[in-house]
């Protein structure tokens, strides 16, 4: 029936649900229609069409005035009228004949808006009670009852169905189709407003031994019971889907990479200390990226999937984030832009295994810093990852500086003076953080993005060719 639709006479929410009663009614003896606002019938179900000798889509087009008598035609046009007017749905007991064969109806109208609210149009709803043996003596009024209830039941059943195809039935999360269809609008909202907007991609741990073990049901209530935690630690305007098997993605609008990235590792928390019943324990790994301007639905997904990635390979149960924007990889102003926690990359290796490995620690030992920071630890515990941290600058500038004189690397001294500049900027705000003369903020900063991010990202690539095992 789909082509003798008009085009664009009743797009909108409100038809397909109609048009889904209508098959739903099929085969029983309900007749149902649906009109434009000029009387033109742009929707009928099989009963009705057959009722009038008429092939499937064959009514779409014709107004009652082609299909019966001047006089009812007349009196269904000022009913329909009046519904479209009213807004509001009405009851009426219609009697015609058609082909000779006399009905004698129990009818609901209502009228049907589009997606801007506006109507476009009336339907109805009518029950033969004559052909209808149970309601055949019962008076109209309780025919009409019956219909209504019978509206109402179907109603509701089309509602089921419509939110049956949206949500995924073992979770009940956001299946990934519509789970898109709502990124889209976030995404848009970014566009347009620059409300910021995060995702997390999150992949169970191991869940296939869970199938193996448990078997395939257990893994069901599993994955359900994911779902539920991650219900708990979202916001209700955060938006959970499940992606493919055991792998969810949430949508955080109005939030940034550092809240993001917090609330990741919450929920990693909160899943590795879950009791998962017959299964016992389980964890999951994350990724976490924040949209960028202009960018993709598909790269989003690709670059919080690739950090989750990076949280598998890193031994699962954890959490990585996206720190880069797509070929800038690497850059010092884009650490210093984006800058939230450091995540260590393949491309950073030097190729000497010893500075790799003390950079990863001063990685590490940073990101604690950054953590305590932003989650607003008190100074106590604060001074203590400052005093590390500066120590293992200290021991790791020297052991760099050793290294690169013996390699004879020509910057050597120009290197170690940079080391000595940063140590003794280093040391000078630690202490007067310490004497409470500075902020968290500058001394992190420094910390954190001068030594760190920008020196070891930036200044070190510069003696990285002179390596031997260079990849
Ligand atoms: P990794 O830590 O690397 O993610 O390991 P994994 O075992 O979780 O990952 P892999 O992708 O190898 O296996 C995923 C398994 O999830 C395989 C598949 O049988 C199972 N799976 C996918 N969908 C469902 C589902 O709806 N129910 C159940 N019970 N299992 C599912
Ligand atoms: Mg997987
Ligand atoms: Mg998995």
């Amino acid at each position: 029936m789909a082509q003798n639709k008009p085009p664009g006479a009743y797009a909108g929410p409100s038809f397909a649900l109609l048009e889904l009663l209508g098959l739903l009614l099929d085969g029983s003896s309900a007749l149902v229609g649906l009109k434009d606002l000029d009387g033109y019938y742009v929707y009928a179900n099989r009963e009705l069409e057959s009722l009038w000798g008429l092939p499937a889509g064959g009514i779409a087009g014709l107004s009652d005035a082609e299909l019966m008598s001047d006089a009812v035609a007349a009196q269904l046009r000022t009913r329909d009228r009046e519904v479209a007017e009213s807004g509001r749905p009405a009851r009426s007991f219609d009697r015609f004949v058609v082909a000779d064969k006399e009905l004698e109806c129990a009818t609901v109208r209502f009228a049907y808006p589009g997606d801007d609210g506006r109507i476009l149009g009336t339907g109805f709803v009518a029950i033969d009670i004559r052909e209808h043996q149970p309601w055949s003596n019962a008076p109209g009024g309780s025919a009409l009852a019956s219909a209504q209830r019978t509206i109402a039941d179907l109603t509701r059943a089309v509602e089921d169905l419509k939110l049956r195809a949206t949500t995924d039935r073992l979770t009940g999360a956001l299946n990934r189709g519509r789970l898109e269809e709502n990124a889209q609008f976030e995404l848009l909202r970014f566009e347009r407003y620059g409300h910021p907007v995060a995702m997390l991609f999150i992949d169970v741990d191991y869940f296939k031994r869970v199938n193996d073990e448990h078997g395939h049901p257990a893994g069901d209530r599993v994955l359900g019971a994911v779902a539920d935690v991650l219900r708990q630690c979202m916001r209700t305007t955060d938006l959970l889907g499940r992606w493919g098997g055991e792998e969810f993605v949430l949508l955080l609008p109005n939030t940034g990479l550092t809240s993001a990235r917090l609330l990741a590792e919450r929920i990693r928390a909160t899943i590795e200390a879950h009791d998962f019943g017959e299964v016992g324990r389980i964890t999951a790994s994350f990724g976490v990226a924040e949209c960028q301007k202009g960018e993709s639905l598909e790269t989003l997904v690709g670059r919080a999937d690739a950090a989750m990635y990076r949280a598998k390979k890193a031994g699962r149960n954890r959490v990585d984030i996206d720190l880069f924007n797509p070929g800038k990889e690497g850059t010092a102003d884009h650490v210093a832009a984006r800058f939230v926690h450091l995540v260590w990359h393949d491309a950073y290796a030097s190729g000497d295994a010893r500075i790799d490995l003390q950079h990863r620690a001063l990685f590490e030992l940073a990101n604690s810093l950054i953590t305590a920071v932003i989650e607003g630890r008190p100074k106590e515990e604060i001074s203590p990852l400052v005093q590390a941290l500066l120590d293992e600058v200290v021991s790791h500038f020297g052991s760099e500086v050793a290294i690169l004189r013996k390699l004879g690397y020509p910057g050597a001294e120009e290197h170690a003076a940079i080391h000595g500049q940063l140590l003794a900027r280093g040391v000078a705000l630690a202490e007067k953080f310490e004497r409470d003369q500075l902020g968290i903020g500058e001394l992190f900063s420094f910390l954190a993005y001068d030594v760190v991010a920008q020196h070891m990202l930036a200044e070190d690539r510069k003696f990285f060719p002179y390596l031997p095992n260079r990849r």
